[in-house]
């Protein structure tokens, strides 16, 4: 059997999420090196349609568990049945979104594989170690400051990425195959439930898929508040973000804490405010196009990160680049 690298396409109510997408173009970037065919697993109740979106962007395989009963994500079933299709077919490389259930699901099917899994991968690359070649998993490692490289022995090789980390594979002529699975649920798998999914209801885009981000540090204490960063986001179209110190200080919500601990976006256009560029902040924003930063220490390492830096205090800048920024508009 040729090697096959395996990408779990998460989707939700018939929604792919965009993460299966990045995950894709990335095990076909792998796979020029590995060889053998990138290949995704999609479950849920209907979801062939879904399929044809995953062939569409270039996937050779699409294998589909379909059934009623996989209607709403269930970490038992889902993980058994995984596991089971995975030992059946026995890929090379599994890749997972590290979102709120793939990072469950993987975590469950690496237990039942007894294999290794590296969560929350910046990077994926395959190179020759001891003459074969093996799947690298980078990490941030102390605090950000160091990329580490993680080569797992066991197979299948099992790695978590978050969301807006890698590019999505592009569009192109659909020319792989959809092959079912069996669904065979056993009655022990159900013990817990998930009887309803409630999806939190977002005021504005998810920061992953916003063009622009506008990201607020602690210097924004010395405005006394933060709403002028949401003001500058409203204007340009963006999403809000924040550092650490503005979650702690309650400023954003867990949802928009950017960085090591939080969200990796990578937007057109990034705007820091106010923040002194810790690493564990700019890890979730290295790869956005362009990054404008204001911040009144020159010194401060977001300047190092930073396409245009902004010395000065955020009290004068913030107020006129909003006016100037709605004249324009
Ligand atoms: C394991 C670990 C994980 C972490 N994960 C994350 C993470 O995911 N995300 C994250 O953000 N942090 C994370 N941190 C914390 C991180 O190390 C930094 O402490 C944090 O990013 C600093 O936030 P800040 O830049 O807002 O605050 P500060 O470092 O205090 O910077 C505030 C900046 O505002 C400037 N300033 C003040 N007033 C003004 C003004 N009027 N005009 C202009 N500039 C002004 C100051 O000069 C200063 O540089 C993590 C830390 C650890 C140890």
């Amino acid at each position: 059997m040729s090697k096959e690298i395996w990408v779990w396409a998460e989707q939700r109510q018939g929604r792919l999420m965009p993460v299966s997408l990045e995950l894709l173009g990335k095990g076909q970037e792998l796979s020029r090196k590995l060889g053998g065919k990138v290949a995704a697993v999609l479950m849920g109740a209907e979801v062939r349609e879904l399929a044809a979106e995953l062939l569409e962007h270039g996937c050779e395989k699409v294998y589909v568990a379909e059934d009623p009963i996989l209607s709403l994500y269930q970490s038992g079933p889902y993980g058994n049945l995984l596991a089971g299709y995975i030992e059946e077919s026995k890929p090379e490389i599994v890749l997972w979104g590290a979102t709120s259930v793939g990072g469950e699901l993987a975590a469950w099917v690496a237990a039942r594989l007894r294999t290794g899994l590296t969560a929350h991968c910046i990077d994926l690359y395959i190179d020759d170690i001891k003459g074969k070649p093996q799947l690298v998993q980078v990490v941030p490692g102390w605090g950000g400051n160091l990329a580490l490289k993680i080569v797992c022995d066991t197979t299948p090789q099992m790695a978590t990425v978050k969301p807006g980390v890698m590019a999505e594979a592009p569009r192109t002529k659909a020319q792989g195959e959809i092959l079912p699975l069996a669904v065979e649920i056993k009655g022990g798998d159900f013990r817990a439930e998930t009887i309803e999914i409630v999806e939190e209801e977002l005021e504005e885009r998810p920061l992953e898929e916003a063009k622009i981000v506008v990201a607020g540090g602690w210097g924004l204490n010395s405005l006394g508040s933060f709403e002028l960063v949401g003001e500058l986001a409203k204007v340009l179209g963006g999403a809000v973000g924040g550092t650490r110190p503005a979650l702690d200080k309650g400023w954003i919500t867990e949802s928009s804490l950017i960085g090591q601990s939080g969200k990796t976006v990578s937007p057109d256009l990034f705007i820091s405010l106010g923040a002194s560029g810790a690493a564990q902040f700019t890890t979730g924003f290295e790869k956005a196009k362009v990054i404008l930063a204001v911040e009144q220490n020159p010194q401060a390492p977001i300047f190092e990160i930073a396409d245009i830096g902004i010395v000065g205090d955020l009290k004068s800048i913030l107020p006129l680049l909003i006016q100037e920024l709605k004249k324009g508009l």
